[in-house]
């Protein structure tokens, strides 16, 4: 069977390319989801301890993804408990401002706006620049935070992930939370718990990148408070007061004097049924272990480049399993890799190569969304491009 657009993924767990693809165990609990209805403020809750036990965290929320969990982290650190302040949003009061370093900021931040928040910039990307070798550093926080910061937003890569510690002792010191977008940062799986470890206050991952879970599905983890927030401020609340009894441990409702209507997070509503898909792709990324998962994606690419011109192939990270195995193709300039990536889509099923920024004359070939089926077919439009 062929599906309308489809395409052969070589380019990773990109969302315009539909995600990643389903962890063993994913469409079997999605399925089972479906033989009851559930009281859904109960089910969040058995989620949300089921992502605090794998984060590290006091608590947990499901979200529709890390987009959404960066609007719902925003949502919360805006609010905090006070349900007038969550039922204005995304009109603020005083408290209004997320820091954030310039460097930082891409195309996901318009989820923090979208709460509300106006974003304050901080630090120079002189790197990027090539005028200096500094970016930001933790007392250019500590100048920009003020009566109205609400929160301090960190983008986390490799490269800036050391800094967290000195930057979010720094927002503590001012009694402002961190938010921590770790959208991709999987593998490794220690990564679950280090952000948290780190001293983030809330951090977003992925459930349809290399989770394994439903494209529109992500984790939130961090304080319990916060947590509560953002589960009262995207929780369906067409209830009394008197009638809406959460476990405690997921939202005290002896902290809260009322409820708000419908909240900013509303509209990025999760179903039950990615839920328990989003769950069971968490269970199986943590039983399959990051040697395992390297090693798999390790086979795809070896056997492909066994297929391919010695010159022309050479795995990246075949010897790192906190990393994602990659094939690089080498061409002789990027006008001629650009030329190859074209015909690759050009071709009658659509094969997408991942491309670095870094190096413009290479493409990439990510395992990690190639199905078995795909692999001759990939490696015959490889040859005949090459
Ligand atoms: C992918 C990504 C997101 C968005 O994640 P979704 O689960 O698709 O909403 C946010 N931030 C970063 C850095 C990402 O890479």
């Amino acid at each position: 069977m062929t599906l309308p657009g489809q395409i052969i993924n070589a380019a990773g767990t990109l969302t315009r390319l539909s995600a990643g693809p389903l962890a063993p165990g994913v469409l079997q609990a999605m399925e089972a989801a479906d033989a009851a209805s559930v009281d859904m403020v109960h089910y969040h809750a058995h989620a949300g301890a089921r992502i605090a036990a794998a984060t590290g965290a006091e608590s947990g929320l499901a979200t529709s993804g890390a987009s959404a969990g960066l609007l719902l982290a925003a949502a919360a650190c805006l609010a905090r408990d006070d349900f007038a302040r969550m039922n204005a949003l995304p009109r603020t009061g005083d408290l209004r401002e997320i820091v954030i370093a310039r460097s930082h900021r891409n195309g996901y931040d318009h989820a923090l706006r979208m709460a509300g928040a106006r974003l304050v910039e901080v630090g120079l990307p002189e790197p990027a620049a090539g005028a200096g070798v500094r970016d930001v550093e933790p007392w250019e926080y500590a100048a920009a935070i003020g009566p109205r910061s609400a929160a301090v937003a960190f983008t986390a890569t490799r490269a800036n992930a050391a800094q967290l510690p000195e930057i979010a002792a720094a927002a503590h010191a001012a009694g402002v939370p961190v938010i921590v977008d770790a959208a991709a940062e999987l593998p490794p799986a220690a990564n679950l718990r280090r952000f948290i470890a780190d001293g983030a206050d809330l951090v977003t991952f992925s459930g349809g990148k290399v989770l394994g879970g439903p494209a529109g599905t992500g984790l939130l983890a961090g304080r319990r408070d916060l947590i509560a927030s953002a589960a009262l401020q995207s929780l369906d609340l067409d209830v009394r007061l008197a009638d809406f009894a959460p476990v405690p441990d997921f939202i005290d409702m002896t902290r809260f004097a009322g409820l708000p209507r419908h909240g900013v997070g509303r509209a990025a509503k999760l179903g039950k049924h990615e839920i328990a898909g989003l769950l069971a792709a968490l269970d199986h990324f943590l039983a399959e272990g990051d040697a395992a998962r390297h090693a798999r994606w390790l086979g795809v690419v070896s056997d492909l480049a066994g297929t391919l011109p010695k010159a022309r192939a050479a795995i990246l990270h075949g010897s790192d399993t906190n990393r994602i195995p990659l094939l690089m193709l080498g061409f002789a300039d990027a006008d001629a890799a650009q030329a190859a990536d074209r015909q690759m889509r050009a071709r009658p099923v659509p094969v997408h190569l991942g491309t670095d920024p870094g190096d413009p004359a290479a493409l990439l070939v990510n395992p990690v969304c190639l199905r078995a089926g795909d692999q001759a077919a990939l490696a015959e439009a490889l040859n005949a491009v090459l």
